[in-house]
């Protein structure tokens, strides 16, 4: 383990060592140009919407214009022509703007997990640089399918790598979306994988192992040093049903320890979220004072009433979860069902519920992320409701409500359009068509 590790350390530091030095690069070469030339105002683009749902109006609204400065929407108006001073103007008059998606539960660093073995294959076999490479093509895919943002849930024994990939993107060195890094997630000593190799041999493990309130605390503060947005722990494993129909599983940090985890991390300012499926991991996370709440599947009524109550989050996950039920058997089958009917009971409860998908538990290139939507209009919500859920609700589970979620005057410019009406086919956000974040047009299939 010690030997693993310590190579590993070395890795990311040579990695954040030359990431440090690619910052202050493009900081002097930006100091440069300001002095060199005279400062060239933000350009003005515009896109005219055949609809526009800005994630905020019950309705859409028709023949929509969209004035960009720079990074920033400037204005939205019901028609109109743009002003003289205006570059660009981008015809989407046959097409549906949206805000630019969010994905509130990704992993960047994994392709797809059904079994043991895929994932053990991962972290044995493929380097952490190769990981990383991979990463960023993920990012990628996320960005084209219309994911402006994302908040990556652990790099799963790719130690700080999402920072990496967060840092490439946000340099420009790569296209990807906005993330938010949780980096390592945690677990006490022994509770989550690799497991079943000789103690002979030193393999790596999937998170950090914590153990003791002290111990909570030092990790909290090593992962906040080295870029984590978010803190990620375990609340649970081995979710199993008993007499009473309740999903209950066994819980991995004692409260004291949990406690400490959630203690620290707001004393830095950062918020937690916790694995949770079965009842008891739940209730454990909603003692320790968790922000988010991820799975859920085996949210009882109670509980239920307490996040409801309390305005935590719940990120339900249900692409991941469908997808590897077959390949798992067992009680992963009854669990869809299971969340299906608790995902049904926190609608009428006005549960704040976040679009999140847990890509990387499922791969990348099979599947695109947009079908939670889909899931979430199959389980319930009005199309609005599912869009509003994977942009304005999520962007503020990200802190960034101010910032992104809906089309209007102030906001990044994050948007997608696709070709007919997700109001009435919600599968439509599958195929994104156009893509902007930023301001920057990354892909359009539509106007060229
Ligand atoms: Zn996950």
């Amino acid at each position: 383990m010690r030997v693993g590790r310590g190579l590993r350390g070395m890795v990311s530091g040579v990695v954040l060592v030359l990431t440090g030095t690619g910052l202050l690069a493009a900081g002097f070469a930006r100091a440069q140009t300001k002095t060199a030339a005279a400062p060239v105002a933000p350009k003005k683009i515009a896109i005219r919407a055949g609809w526009l749902i800005d994630g905020k109006s019950d309705k859409a609204l028709q023949n929509a214009l969209i004035l960009i400065e720079g990074d920033k929407i400037v204005s939205v108006a019901a028609g109109g022509a743009p002003p003289p001073d205006v570059v660009e103007l981008i015809d989407l008059s046959k097409a549906t703007v949206l805000p630019g998606f969010i994905d509130t539960h990704t992993h960047v660093l994994l392709q797809g997990d059904v079994t043991a073995e895929d994932y053990d294959a991962q972290l044995l076999k493929q380097s952490i640089p190769y990981r990383a490479i991979l990463g960023a093509r993920n990012a990628n895919i996320a960005l084209q399918h219309g994911f402006t943002s994302i908040r990556d849930l652990e790099t799963e024994g790719a130690m700080y790598a999402d920072v990496d990939i967060k840092t490439a993107i946000a340099n420009g060195e790569v296209p990807g979306p906005r993330m938010q890094v949780a980096t390592r997630a945690m677990t006490p000593t022994g509770m989550y994988p690799l497991f079943g190799y000789s103690w002979e041999l030193k393999v790596p493990t999937g998170v950090q192992y914590v153990d003791g309130v002290e111990g909570a605390r030092k990790a909290v503060r090593e992962q906040v040093m080295y870029g984590a947005d978010w803190i990620k722990y375990y609340s649970d494993r081995r979710y199993h049903f008993e007499a009473d129909g309740v999903l209950h599983s066994m819980v991995n940090f004692t409260d004291e320890e949990a406690k400490a985890i959630v203690d620290e991390a707001h004393r830095l300012g950062k918020k937690v979220a916790a694995h949770a499926i079965g009842s008891d991991g739940i209730a454990a996370a909603l003692r320790a004072g968790v922000d988010t709440v991820e799975h859920g599947d085996g949210l009882t009524d109670a509980e239920i009433d307490e996040i409801a109550k309390r305005g935590i989050y719940w990120v339900p996950t249900i692409t991941v979860g469908a997808y590897v039920a077959p390949g798992r058997g067992g009680n992963w089958i009854k669990m869809v069902d299971l969340e299906k009917a608790a995902f049904q009971k926190a609608l009428k409860k006005d549960v704040k519920i976040a679009l999140g998908t847990d890509a990387g538990g499922f791969d990348w290139k099979e599947l695109n992320q947009a079908k939670e939507f889909e899931y979430y209009v199959q389980y319930g919500m009005m199309p609005m409701q599912a869009i509003r859920s994977g942009t304005i609700v999520a962007a503020e589970l990200l802190g960034w409500g101010d910032k992104l979620g809906t089309v209007e005057a102030g906001k990044w410019a994050d948007m997608v359009a696709v070709s007919g009406d997700p109001l009435k086919d919600i599968t439509e956000l599958q195929n994104v068509k156009f893509v902007m974040k930023a301001g920057a047009v990354y892909r359009n299939d539509l106007s060229k």
